[in-house]
């Protein structure tokens, strides 16, 4: 049996190992299209409104039709009711919509569950190694490029796996990226965050980045708690002068850069304060009040 779930948008539970997309979904032919990655644990999704706020921004920037939310949210319920009978380890539940068939037909709606890739756990108990790569932009490219779909999380992700195949064959777990006047960027599939004593920063979404979901809910918590936390240029030399490095996201949640370019970084003093921040603000219900 297979340990995957699939659940179209119409409701319908699939057979994860037979096959579910037309040969001409422009998901498969042209990366036409957006999705969410939220975790599952303890048996529910985290920041399910978050990522579904997102998914309706992204679907806008590339002129889909608006999703459905309360859909979207039946689809999740089932995908983890699925997974949850399966098992209680935690989940990677992805959900997509492509632009659906060449030959027409409305989008392609669906999500999936499978288990964690083995290199979570890795990077969140002992951290990962990075390198900066550039991107090949300035700051201000989103803005005058909005074609370039910056702001949106969209299937497209050949160049960022191919700078992560890269980043491997030079040693690194990770990439940040860096634009064309050296500014720190983000990860291919994560927001960069510095620490310095009870500041977080992170760069500006304006910036030609993904607002990410997890950063944001950090730093509610963050706030709450009385970290001061900034949106603002950083630079590589400031990865190398902060007290902690971090790459955020909602599977592997906090990920601590632990050499970046071969330089080894200093150990933060709050790195158990950064973590259960990060666990705190996925696992607390959204529009819960924060306790500080
Ligand atoms: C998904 C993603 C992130 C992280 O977003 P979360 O909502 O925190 O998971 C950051 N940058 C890129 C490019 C991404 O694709």
């Amino acid at each position: 049996m297979s340990d995957r779930v699939v659940v179209t948008l119409d409701g319908q539970v699939h057979d994860a190992d037979q096959p579910l997309l037309c040969a001409d979904d422009l998901a498969a032919v042209r990366g036409d299209g957006i999705f969410e990655t939220l975790l599952i644990r303890d048996g529910a999704a985290c920041g399910v409104e978050r990522h579904l706020t997102r998914l309706a921004a992204s679907a806008r920037a590339l002129d889909l039709p608006e999703p459905d939310l309360d859909d979207w949210r039946l689809v999740i319920g089932l995908a983890v009711d699925e997974w949850v009978r399966k098992t209680r380890s935690e989940g990677a539940l992805r959900v997509v919509l492509s632009r659906g068939r060449e030959s027409g037909g409305g989008p392609t709606g669906y999500a999936t569950v499978g288990p964690l890739h083995e290199r979570v756990a890795k990077a969140r108990a002992e951290g990962v190694s990075a390198m900066t790569l550039g991107r090949g932009y300035s700051v201000d490219f989103a803005a005058a490029a909005p074609w370039q779909l910056m702001s949106a999380k969209t299937l497209s992700y050949a160049t960022n796996m191919a700078a992560l195949r890269h980043a491997a064959q030079q040693g690194a777990d990770e990439v940040i990226y860096t634009s064309n006047e050296g500014q720190v960027l983000e990860g291919p599939r994560s927001t960069v965050v510095i620490s310095r004593g009870k500041t977080l920063i992170t760069p500006p979404v304006e910036h030609g980045i993904l607002a990410g979901t997890t950063v944001d809910a950090l730093f509610d918590v963050a706030t709450a708690k009385g970290y001061t936390c900034e949106k603002a240029n950083i630079f590589p030399a400031d990865l190398i002068a902060a007290e902690g490095v971090w790459l955020i996201s909602s599977i592997t949640l906090a990920a601590r850069v632990v050499t970046l370019n071969g330089v080894t970084l200093a150990t933060p003093d709050n790195a158990d304060d950064i973590r259960s921040m990060v666990d705190f603000a996925i696992e607390r219900g959204e529009g819960d009040t924060v306790d500080a």
